[in-house]
């Protein structure tokens, strides 16, 4: 039986893709991003103790020199993943995929379908093709959230089991994505032109943040690329928020008026479906 480490399941989306979606969250993940609002995905837990001696409910405890997550007591303050120096959290659970199912069919009269994110959800490929394969024979719909690293043309069961895809294009500059990521954006902008091809490129995200990146550029490079691709692929615009960032990165928010700026040139350059959030 397939296994996958999950960090959580949220049962009810509206802003993961379209309708009411169940969200999946996988644990680990290639990219090491400065702005990452979920720092807590990226690794696994090493084991260190630090987070049980800090939790206040004593839903942590240590067995045979390994973490225990008590789910029963947790109060989900978050203190654990707060004190975490290894950018991970205890409560990632080892599922298999007939539990993730089981979870879906609970919720299942109230979603069109399931997003699996991450961290990198690509990363643990054969357990997302299995829930997308069950999650499809139930008839919703599966939409995958990934940073486009992984090269989805080599992945071929799943992107057969899959309805679409969003994928963040964070710098269309290389050098640039690579000091934002740790890695460059190649194989990104080759997924992107593949699942465009394919008509399963359901949306392409680049965030907005002003220390960094040179927003401008991003912006006017991207949008030229999906409107030359299908200028009906969905562009969404985010607006870099501090709230969750790990300490010492940029905490300056985007004005508005940059937002907007940015909003019009990507529809000056074709594209057709563009959003602000
Ligand atoms: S979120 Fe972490 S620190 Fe808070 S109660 Fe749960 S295990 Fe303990
Ligand atoms: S979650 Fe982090 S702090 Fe807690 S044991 Fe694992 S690595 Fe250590």
């Amino acid at each position: 039986m397939i296994k996958g480490y999950v960090n959580k399941i949220l049962p009810f989306s509206s802003v993961d893709g379209p309708g009411n979606r169940t969200v999946i969250f996988l644990q680990g993940c290639n990219f090491d991003c400065l702005y990452c609002h979920n720092p807590e995905t990226i690794n696994y837990c090493i084991n260190c103790g630090i987070c049980v001696y800090e939790c206040p409910y004593d839903a942590l405890t240590i067995v045979d020199n390994k973490v225990v997550w008590n789910e029963k007591c947790c109060k989900n303050c978050d203190l654990c993943i707060k004190v975490c120096p290894n950018l991970s959290s205890p409560k990632v659970k080892l599922m298999t995929v007939d539990e993730v199912m089981d979870f879906i069919k609970k919720v299942k009269p109230f979603i069109s379908g399931i997003t699996i994110s991450g961290g990198e959800c690509t990363l643990q490929y054969n357990f997302v093709i299995e829930i997308f394969r069950k999650t499809k024979a139930m008839g919703l719909t599966t939409f995958l959230d990934s940073n486009g690293y992984i090269p989805l043309n080599k992945l071929g069961l799943l992107v057969e089991n899959m309805d679409m895809a969003m994928i963040d294009l964070k710098s269309f500059d290389r050098d640039e994505h690579l000091k934002l990521t740790g890695k460059d954006n190649q194989t990104v902008i080759e997924n992107i032109k593949y699942l465009a091809e394919i008509n399963k490129l359901y949306e392409v995200r680049t965030v907005i943040m002003p220390c960094v990146l040179d927003n401008y550029y991003n912006v006017d490079n991207i949008s030229k690329l999906i409107a030359s691709l299908n200028p009906n692929i969905r562009y969404k615009i985010i607006k870099y928020r501090p709230i969750g960032v790990r300490k010492g990165v940029c905490s300056f928010m985007p004005d508005d008026k940059l937002m907007k700026k940015l909003f019009n040139l990507a529809s000056r350059n074709g594209c057709k479906n563009v959003i602000l959030v």
